[in-house]
């Protein structure tokens, strides 16, 4: 078949933390007498990331010296680009309880099988007020990703981890490609370019429009949904993938798109996750990745463009992946089209766009918006889901 894509994973090389050709026995038999820590559900999900280089070219939970180099400058310590810190926050507690040991279990749940160990290079004080204004430009507990990481703990423990098992998973198995299966993935089909696509929503038509737009220009597209934790008011995982699969079934060209899962948690960082959504998709072999409006925002905490304007503050070597920047795409009944302010010259009016709310109203009242909103299969699914849930 054709070559490999052409792009190289951050920082050179995709990073494979588990361990494998006999080693296992030998670290899980060490594992089963370290202290153990169970992670939380978004620490799961970095060690997920991490284990499988979707974090390349990080090996580990970082120390406090990348911390603080992130969060002043978006770089490594290296001076290799990165957006958001990723560190294992433990409480006074936990610490207590790990004391001076050099090596920890980390554990998916209470009492179960150790997941990983965590070689302990240091532990260092968390600074959750520098943290929540660098990557969340705002302290206010009612952002969501600040109220996660004030109710983490106040310490953090950092090192190298060498894992036995990814954190098991029951739902989308067939989807749950790591970095390296994807990229064999874009290999078969003789993709060289392809671009990705981050969602944690339902897609309607104006992101269809802007998928489509991006595959006129690459070879391919994957659809990466982001299924790590999310706010409790997100559509829920599994609607949203049966969301996806009716898209694909009727819309999209098979030998052209492909879904895969993004195993990350939500931060709801607007503008830093952006840039760190399009570092982790360039790990899984994307060359191109759409940044719409408000990418990863919550709330009024960022500007509209905010999440777009950011790519500049980097030389576009530094971050390799190609942003695609998208304006609010809509249907025009005068251009009988989908479009966007750049590509239509008319006025509001004419233009079918309706607010979340209005949409979510219309759902829950048994209402399928309008063809040129939503596609009629997606549109069913989301009115099924919600009569469900009461
Ligand atoms: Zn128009």
């Amino acid at each position: 078949m054709s070559d490999a894509t052409p792009i190289a994973p951050h920082g050179g090389a995709l990073v494979d933390l588990v361990v494998s050709g006999g080693d296992e026995q030998a670290l899980a038999a060490e594992a089963a007498n370290l202290p153990k820590l169970t992670l939380g559900e978004r620490e799961l999900s970095d060690l997920e990331m991490l284990a499988t280089g979707a974090l390349s070219p990080l090996t580990g939970f970082q120390g406090e010296g990348d911390y603080h180099s992130v969060l002043d400058s978006m770089h490594l310590q290296d001076g290799v680009a990165w957006s958001i810190p990723v560190v294992l926050g433990v409480t006074d507690d936990e610490l207590h309880r790990i004391g001076g040991a050099s090596s920890v279990a980390l554990l998916a749940t209470d009492g179960g099988d150790p997941l990983a160990v965590l070689r302990v290079a240091e532990r260092f004080p968390r600074d959750k007020a520098k943290e929540a204004v660098s990557v969340y430009r705002t302290d206010d507990l009612e952002h969501p990703g600040v109220r996660a990481l004030f109710d983490a703990g106040d310490q953090c423990v950092a090192g190298t981890v060498e894992v036995l098992a990814l954190p098991a998973h029951d739902d989308f198995v067939n989807y749950r490609l790591t970095p390296a299966q994807t990229r064999e993935a874009f290999r078969e089909r003789g993709w060289k370019t392809v671009v990705g696509f981050q969602t944690r929503n339902p897609i309607h038509r104006a992101h269809e429009y802007l998928q489509k737009c991006a595959l006129e220009i690459t070879d391919g597209l994957l659809v990466h949904p982001l299924m790590g934790a999310t706010k409790s008011d997100d559509v829920p995982p599994d609607v949203r993938m049966r969301c996806y699969e009716a898209l694909f079934d009727g819309y999209y060209p098979k030998d052209r798109s492909m879904i895969g899962i993004f195993p990350a948690a939500m931060r709801y960082a607007g503008p830093r996750e952006a840039i760190w959504h399009a570092i982790a998709r360039k790990n899984y072999g994307c060359t191109h990745f759409i940044v719409g409006r408000d990418h990863a925002g919550v709330g009024s905490y960022y500007g509209t463009y905010d999440a777009q304007r950011i790519f500049e503050e980097f030389e576009p070597d530094e971050l390799g992946i190609t942003p695609l920047m998208f304006e609010h795409s809509f249907f025009c009944v005068k251009c009988e089209g989908m479009g966007s302010p750049k590509t239509c010259p008319h006025e509001d009016e004419d233009r079918v766009i309706l607010s979340g709310t209005k949409v979510r109203d219309m759902l829950r009242n048994g209402e399928r918006p309008p063809i040129e909103f939503s596609r009629p299969e997606v549109a069913d699914i989301l009115i099924a889901a919600m009569r469900a849930d009461g």
